[in-house]
């Protein structure tokens, strides 16, 4: 679904609880109650005590047409509902805005409040709008914090880049209460690939040489885990094939750790019949033909040992020529030059349907929480901005949704013709 109007958005039946941390930008929530009333949606909004600094109980409670919490202690919201039930009587819950303070209290978990404390005892998704001075966002801190959150499964949104309250310019801005709206209504309801399968190969392979030596590489999964990640978000039950990585993986995923390619190649195969398959794993080219059982000693004449290796199987050429072959296949490549024509070549020879390719040569992308990638098919071409593997992880999941709109509408057009 296209985002570009708030009208098309409906919250009915849903409830949704509204946090007001203390900043200048607490006055676009007042809005953003509204829009969420007047998609359906209802309100229920705990204010902070320096939320309270920005925007009066009166209004918020006015806004939601339902009274508004401030006090862990107040006896009458413990009875009524507290601090356990907010959380459980709601349908998402959304901090905005989200000061500095108040996602480094999120981030380490303190209960000091009545925000802070329904937040560790929350059993839903949390969705964060932050808003601060730009040089509180971009401080070491604040970021780990984000990062924090964000590994958690926590969404966010913004800030958007602009004049601040404080007379300076730069990130912190919270974003609009549409784009709020909007990136609430995807991030808790909407799931375009729920009932699909999607499989994801990520990480490096490891290769034995002996029981403690392999031939590895420098890959850290991340961008695949974040794929896999949105693939959950976006409603599909995912399988993530995982060589060795030190990223934490998806809550909800079927996750299969394995080491060398032969095993990952056992473990897609296996996993089939699937809707999707996304190929991010860096899969060693070569295997020693030869593991050692026990660990390979130094030699009296120093004599290094000769280890001969052979090509190891093509997880991907072999999955897109399978008969269990998913309808919607898709490649990674990283380049070093002439990146588009050799990813075109690619698809032909792996018989994919998409590569998503990189210069790895021009750009520090190994480990990096940032990735430079065009997406390429057999006619076109498109290159996305330099940005968080996670944007890019739901960026291709957005592509991915279009593509499967497109191939029912166009496969129901053909019915109706015949
Ligand atoms: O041939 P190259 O390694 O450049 O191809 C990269 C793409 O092929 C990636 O999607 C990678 O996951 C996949 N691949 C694979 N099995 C291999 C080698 C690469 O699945 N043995």
């Amino acid at each position: 679904m296209n985002m570009k109007s708030t009208s098309q958005i409906d919250f009915t039946g849903k409830t949704l609880l509204l946090v007001i941390t203390g900043g200048i930008a607490a006055y676009k929530s007042l809005e953003l109650i509204r829009l969420i009333k007047k998609a359906g949606g209802n309100v229920r909004a705990i204010l902070t005590k320096s939320g309270e600094q920005f925007v009066t109980p009166l209004s918020v409670s006015a806004l939601c047409e339902h009274e508004v919490y401030t006090d862990l202690w107040s006896l009458k919201d413990e009875t009524e509902m507290g601090h356990i039930r907010l959380s459980r009587e709601c349908d998402g819950v959304i901090i905005a805005p989200a000061s500095a303070d108040f996602i480094a209290k999120m981030a380490h978990g303190l209960a000091n409040d009545l925000a802070s404390t329904m937040l560790l005892a929350a059993d839903k998704d949390i969705l964060i709008a932050p808003a601060m001075n730009h040089r509180m966002w971009s401080h070491p801190a604040t970021q780990d914090n984000l990062k924090t959150l964000e590994q958690r499964g926590v969404g966010i949104i913004g800030p958007n880049e602009g004049d601040m309250a404080c007379g300076e310019f730069g990130p912190g801005r919270m974003s609009e209460p549409e784009e709020v709206l909007c990136a609430a209504y995807k991030f808790f309801f909407n799931r375009p690939l729920a009932g699909l399968k999607a499989l994801v190969t990520a990480g490096p392979t490891f290769e034995a040489i002996d029981p403690v030596r392999f031939i590895g590489n420098h890959s850290s999964g991340k961008q695949g885990y974040a794929i896999a990640e949105a693939l959950i978000r976006a409603g599909a039950e995912v399988t993530l094939i995982s060589g060795p990585s030190s990223e934490t993986p998806p809550q909800s995923c079927k996750l299969i750790n394995v080491h060398g390619a032969q095993e990952m190649l056992e473990a897609t195969q296996s996993s089939l019949p699937m809707d999707i398959g996304i190929f991010t794993a860096a899969v060693s080219d070569w295997s020693p033909i030869n593991t050692a059982d026990q660990k390979i000693k130094k030699r009296d004449d120093h004599s290094p040992p000769q280890i001969t290796l052979k090509e190891n199987p093509d997880i991907l050429k072999t999955i897109a020529s399978d008969k269990q072959r998913p309808p919607l296949v898709i490649g990674f490549a990283a380049e070093t030059e002439n990146l588009i024509e050799n990813a075109q070549a690619k698809i032909q020879k792996k018989g994919c349907d998409w590569i998503i390719a990189n210069n790895v040569g021009a750009e520090n992308i190994f480990g990096s929480d940032e990735n430079h990638v065009y997406l390429v098919t057999s006619q076109t071409q498109e290159e996305w901005p330099r940005s968080s593997k996670k944007q890019v992880a739901q960026r291709l999941v957005e592509t991915i949704t279009e593509q499967l709109d497109h191939d029912t509408s166009t496969t129901n057009t053909k019915h109706a013709a015949e």
